[in-house]
């Protein structure tokens, strides 16, 4: 069977007046084909899409893996041995699977929790959820005790600079969404920092959940003192915050134990099927095998590394190999450095051009998910056809955004167009860098159907006869 090449980009102007012209005639592009609906020439990838969405529904096979992955080696922080052994044990199965399978080197900041603890000692004593930020400076030895300002944003704080020397500035912002109010998280130490405070609070990112804890990286900066920074749970930031209003002195005594660690050797993991026509052309998928340590980093990202690497085993299982090479990268490093990402895009840049696509799954796959597409509108026009074809599974059209930290400089570095697996976030935030972050949560159907999803849509990119749009 010859699959029919996707329309060539026609000029522009051309485009605008057939536009013009179904516009009047009151029709739509002629996308439709007569059985099954979607553009005609996919109709070559009809079949094996079907094969593969039927394959990776049928059982529960990658949910059992994330399993066997989360329950083996647990949380897998930067550098750490856990890590190490999810790694050898990914690239280890990977070769079971029949996929090509190495790693490659990469060096990743260590930093490891230790004893820590938040308590309010006056009014009368109460101990505090409490959780280190990734990377945060130890406090000095036997803890620090100060009292509290509360303030809910950067320009509260400013306004009341005069109030935060000497003191614990707690951060207060109710959660709008996670890329606003992270900031709070990111940014909070080296503000509070600037005022002449002497640790920050901050109000865990996430929605209000069972007094859960999110942690997460704080970054500091050389103009600020590197100030200890931890996260509270929402129901101690609220009563702190109330007690205050009430005009009440609140005094905390908070340990932080962690001792900073040099750097140390790491490793990106990587499982290929070689296309059979144009080995050197790339479509890249995957999810970072790094987590935090609070949960077993089930959600944030290791159902991201499976559902990836379930698109090349079904691949494998049904003997397909396409025209192009499909590769998965379990990436280290996400969550406190991108020093793998950073580290692949340096490796591979004289290939760079050759990435024909990128997609990372680092959002969590809880049902109703979506799919996020950045690159030129040619290329849009083409994924939206495509992902027209996973409409049996639920999915509607791509939205309008989508990549992934980790793709992000090999995608830059080759203008590769990028897509981003979106779990509701509903159902994602809540637990994100929690230690609730566990497998229980998820449903073996979504894992099931994020992984049919990303085969099918690999696979026809992978075995276009023209290379996808940039
Ligand atoms: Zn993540």
């Amino acid at each position: 069977m010859t699959p029919v090449p996707p329309r060539r980009p026609a000029p522009r102007l051309l485009l605008c007046l057939l536009a013009l012209g179904a516009f009047l005639l009151g029709v739509g592009e002629p996308r439709l084909t007569a059985q099954g609906g979607g553009p005609a020439w996919l109709a070559p990838y009809r079949e094996t899409v079907t094969r593969l969405t039927r394959a990776a529904t049928a059982d529960d096979f990658a949910w059992q893996r994330l399993a066997e992955l989360t329950d083996t080696y647990g949380s897998r922080l930067s550098g750490s041995e856990n890590y190490a052994r999810a790694a050898a044990w990914a690239v280890e199965t990977m070769r079971k699977d029949g996929l090509e399978a190495h790693t490659e080197e990469v060096l990743v900041p260590r930093w490891e929790r230790g004893f820590e603890s938040a308590e309010i000692v006056d009014p009368p004593r109460h101990a505090i959820v409490v959780a280190g930020l990734g990377g945060t400076v130890p406090t000095p030895a036997g803890g620090l005790e100060a009292d509290v300002l509360v303030v809910e944003t950067f320009e509260e704080l400013r306004a009341r600079a005069a109030e935060a020397r000497g003191r614990i500035v707690l951060f207060n912002a109710p959660f709008v969404n996670y890329t606003e109010t992270v900031s709070y998280r990111t940014s909070g130490a080296r503000a509070a920092a600037l005022y002449g405070a002497s640790a920050v609070l901050v109000r865990s990112v996430g929605p209000m959940g069972l007094r859960t804890v999110h942690t997460g990286t704080v970054n500091y900066v050389p103009d600020a003192t590197a100030i200890p920074a931890a996260a509270i749970s929402a129901e101690d930031a609220n009563r702190i915050a109330r007690l205050t209003a009430r005009g009440r002195r609140v005094r905390i005594r908070l340990v932080l134990e962690n001792q900073p660690l040099p750097d140390v050797p790491s490793v990106n993991v990587v499982g290929e099927l070689r296309g059979r026509e144009h080995p050197e052309q790339v479509v890249l998928l995957g999810g970072h095998l790094d987590s935090w340590d609070a949960g077993t980093g089930a959600s944030d990202d290791a159902v991201g590394c499976i559902v990836t690497w379930e698109a090349l085993r079904l691949m494998r299982r049904l003997g397909l190999q396409p025209r192009r090479t499909v590769r998965v990268v379990l990436w280290a490093n996400e969550e406190n450095g991108l020093r793998g990402g950073v580290a692949y895009a340096a490796a591979h840049a004289a290939e760079a051009k050759d990435h024909v696509f990128a997609l990372e799954s680092d959002s969590g796959v809880f049902w109703p998910a979506t799919l996020g597409f950045s690159g030129s509108n040619a290329a849009r026009l083409q994924v939206r056809d495509i992902v027209s074809l996973l409409a049996p599974l639920g999915f509607g059209e791509p939205i309008i955004g989508g990549g992934g930290a980790d793709i992000g400089p090999i995608a830059q570095a080759g203008n590769a167009p990028t897509m981003a697996y979106i779990g509701d976030a509903a159902k994602f935030f809540p637990i994100h860098h929690t230690p609730a972050d566990t497998v229980d949560r998820i449903a073996p159907e979504d894992v099931s159907r994020a992984a049919a999803a990303i085969a099918a849509l690999s696979w026809v990119i992978a075995e276009m006869p023209e290379r996808f749009a940039r």
